[in-house]
């Protein structure tokens, strides 16, 4: 079979009878021609082994050659369901010869980990991806969406290219009184790191609204960083750009040091991910949470004021779930809302469906589009929708937008999505729906 070329059945080489020689008794034996079947050369050879080399020859991608093609990964893999994705066709074609760093594949993988899971040979999209990604990031071949997302986050510290001196505009109509720490710098127990989409995001800022009134009538001692919050931007790391990552990441380490605080809690999967497995291995270890993680053991101490009376159903962030094994919080606090009913999607915990935005997907739904038949997050509405369900409950910042988006393109306006944080908040009696 020529490099490209199409599929071609093995020509089987076939004997009318074979003699077999026993090691044991030294015997010979007479074999039917259907046990002596044998096809030509596997044409594999014919491939040079460059392409797959020059992959795997990066910090990080080396698992990308011990793929042995067993196809686990496919069915698992939320692009493939809307297109031609999954380890295993990424692994076929640089082996026929693709040049990863120049194919349009480079950008589709969201980095959700769902291969990885089943793979019996650990082969690590999340590691190769990324290492891939800065090839082509220092060789200049990005898609001009990602491109200006990088250039923002380097230009303000925060992906949506806002004013950084408005990162605590949001607390303005909290309700509650907020503590930023450049201005009042007394110790303090919970360090609340805002991330981007709830400090600027409008749908963003009314979470992080409630969640400062959830904390505050907890009693718990918290305060924030307003503009001297930088975005922590693991997002980008995994989008190839790890030199801004660690650019940021010494600008954020320098910001907390000045502080004195116990714990430090993000609303963002991603930044949990970074502060939990990426800056410990940088040597800067912090004891963060996420959001859920804060509230779950603190439920009972909540007041409810008013019974919700919607049908819940839940997504799990590939960032909390998959990648840090948190499944338990969420739903521990959505069941805990009085009136609420809770169900399932089929797709969840452990196989739970990426919505697309993980691994700079937020930032690349435009050129996914040309790429696939449909968005993750489309997709993933529709399967909420099939439960039945009023309310889509999220706690990942990037998911309130791309769901509410993808409900409006699918004809599915009737579900409506929103953060935990907003359901608490409402059973609390705070705001109405
Ligand atoms: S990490 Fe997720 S999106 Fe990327 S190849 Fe694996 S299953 Fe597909
Ligand atoms: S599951 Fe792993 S070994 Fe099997 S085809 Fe996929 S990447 Fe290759």
């Amino acid at each position: 079979m020529p490099i490209g070329g199409k599929k071609q059945l093995p020509i089987a080489i076939e004997k009318e009878n074979a003699v077999v020689q026993s090691t044991i008794s030294g015997r010979d034996w007479e074999l039917p021609g259907m046990w002596n079947r044998m096809f030509e050369q596997r044409v594999i050879r014919e491939f040079s082994p460059e392409a797959i080399e020059k992959v795997a020859s990066l910090d990080g991608a080396e698992s990308l050659s011990w793929c042995y093609g067993c196809g686990k990964c496919v069915p698992v893999c939320p692009v493939d369901i809307v297109g031609e994705y999954g380890p295993r066709k990424i692994f076929r074609k640089v082996q026929t010869g693709m040049d990863l760093f120049e194919s349009s594949d480079l950008w589709l993988c969201t980095t959700c980990m769902n291969c990885l899971r089943v793979c019996p040979k650990e082969v690590d999209m999340v590691q190769i991806m990324p290492a891939a990604r800065e090839v082509a990031v220092s060789n200049g071949n990005v898609p001009n969406e990602l491109q200006d997302v990088f250039e923002k986050t380097f230009r303000y510290g925060n992906a949506l290219g806002e004013n950084p001196r408005r990162r605590s505009a949001w607390t303005k109509d909290a309700g509650v009184p907020v503590r930023i720490l450049s201005k009042d710098p007394s110790p303090v127990d919970v360090l609340f790191y805002v991330e981007d989409y709830w400090s600027y995001h409008p749908r963003g800022k009314q979470a992080a609204q409630a969640f400062a009134r959830i904390m505050t009538s907890l009693g718990i001692d918290w305060a924030i960083l307003g503009p001297e919050e930088k975005t922590i931007g693991d997002s980008q790391r995994l989008a190839g750009e790890k030199g801004l990552f660690e650019a940021l990441m010494d600008d954020v380490v320098a910001t907390l040091d000045k502080y004195e605080f116990s714990r430090i809690v993000t609303p963002d999967p991603h930044g949990f991910n970074a502060l939990a497995k990426e800056y410990p291995k940088r040597g800067h270890t912090f004891d963060a949470y996420h959001y859920t993680q804060l509230l779950a053991p603190l439920v009972d101490k909540i007041e409810w004021k008013k019974e919700l009376d919607y049908t819940v159903t839940f997504h799990d962030p590939c960032y909390l779930g998959r990648h840090n094994g948190e499944y338990d919080a969420p739903r521990k606090l959505i069941e805990a809302i009085p009136g609420l009913r809770f169900t399932e999607m089929e797709r969840c915990r452990e196989n739970g469906y990426c919505c697309g935005g993980g691994g700079g997907g937020m930032w690349l739904d435009g050129f996914t589009a040309n790429h696939t038949t449909q968005r993750l997050s489309e997709r993933r509405v529709i399967e909420a929708a099939q439960t039945g369900s009023d309310v889509l409950a999220v706690c990942c910042p990037y998911e309130v937008s791309r769901f509410e988006d993808a409900a409006k393109s699918t004809g599915n306006e009737q579900l409506k999505i929103k953060d935990i944080v907003e359901l608490i908040d409402e059973a609390m009696g705070y705001t109405a729906e």
